[in-house]
């Protein structure tokens, strides 16, 4: 079983902050097992978070997301730890609202790294479904497990 992840540009911009993400990440017990960098497209975004488009914060999420570069990561819950790597990759990275991780999850990623609702580290596949949908978007056919 599999996850989808995706770091956004506030992070991968800055090689520091990407490293001790992708640290954090496997020290939660979550291994990458596809890799992908890329500048999304206007058009690509649009399919990425299209069940937004009627949001009031669509636009400022398409104009960050199509800012700078972004990783998209397949991952997996390691041998050792086992469980369900969509639940694992949410918690770590923790609520979408930066504000909350203070109280809620301040070790979490959000609250390392998160700056703003928007510039808030990563995204995270919420279903089989997403991630099946998502990773079709970055990588080619999912890997089988
Ligand atoms: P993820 O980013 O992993 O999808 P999520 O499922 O908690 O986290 P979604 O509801 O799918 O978030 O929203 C996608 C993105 O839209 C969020 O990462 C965030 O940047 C933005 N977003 C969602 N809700 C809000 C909001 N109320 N205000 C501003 N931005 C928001």
């Amino acid at each position: 079983m599999r996850t989808f992840a995706l770091l956004k540009p506030e992070i991968v911009t800055y090689p520091s902050l990407c490293w001790q993400v992708l640290e954090k990440t496997l020290t939660a017990g979550l291994e990458v097992t596809r890799a992908r960098k890329t500048t999304l497209t206007l058009a690509e975004a649009g399919k990425l978070y299209a069940a937004h488009k009627d949001k009031f914060f669509y636009e400022r999420l398409i104009r960050h997301i199509t800012s700078g570069p972004v990783i998209a990561l397949e991952l997996q819950t390691g041998d050792s730890t086992g469980g369900d790597p969509v639940a694992r990759w949410r918690q770590l990275l923790g609520p979408t609202k930066v504000y909350r991780t203070a109280y809620e999850s301040p070790n979490s990623l959000r609250g390392a790294f998160g700056l703003t609702d928007t510039r808030n580290v990563g995204h995270g596949s919420d279903s089989p479904q997403s991630v099946a949908d998502e990773s079709a978007l970055f990588f080619d056919t999912l890997t089988p497990t």
